[in-house]
């Protein structure tokens, strides 16, 4: 049953549930049009016919992967996946889209973040300095 979808793409349509190429787990389908709200470029994904899925695992890089075991990453998401799973995946940063466990595992990002969040408050203490009120 748990091999249904390594076969041909043409059954899809009958495969609820497949393998995340990255932890293994069986995760159920998603509609393509979850799929395109979801991810970042939706134009500049390369949409094959086949079905999609979702890995709910907040460790897991994965978010939806393909019949074809091709993965879109949390990189490619635009909202945070899993964002009440905890402090290492919670954003510390929305403007740039960092989580903590990010920030953890680089280090220049964080540094990158406050770099430009006080370059940001900078330049707003500039235009409220030059604003007649
Ligand atoms: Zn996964």
């Amino acid at each position: 049953m748990s091999e249904c979808c390594t076969s041909l793409p043409t059954v899809a349509s009958t495969c609820k549930k497949h393998r995340c190429p990255v932890n293994g787990k069986m995760y159920t389908r998603v509609s393509e049009k979850t799929l395109l709200h979801q991810i970042k470029e939706p134009w500049t994904w390369t949409h094959k016919k086949q079905a999609y899925y979702f890995c709910d695992d907040p460790t897991c890089d994965v978010v939806y992967f393909g019949q074809d075991d091709t993965v879109i990453d949390k990189m490619g998401i635009k909202t945070k996946i899993g964002i009440d799973t905890g402090l290492q995946d919670s954003l510390i940063c929305y403007c740039f889209s960092i989580s903590y466990k990010e920030a953890i595992a680089k280090p220049e990002l964080k540094q990158f973040v406050i770099d430009k969040t006080n370059a940001e408050r900078q330049g707003r203490l500039k235009a409220e300095a030059v604003s007649p009120r």
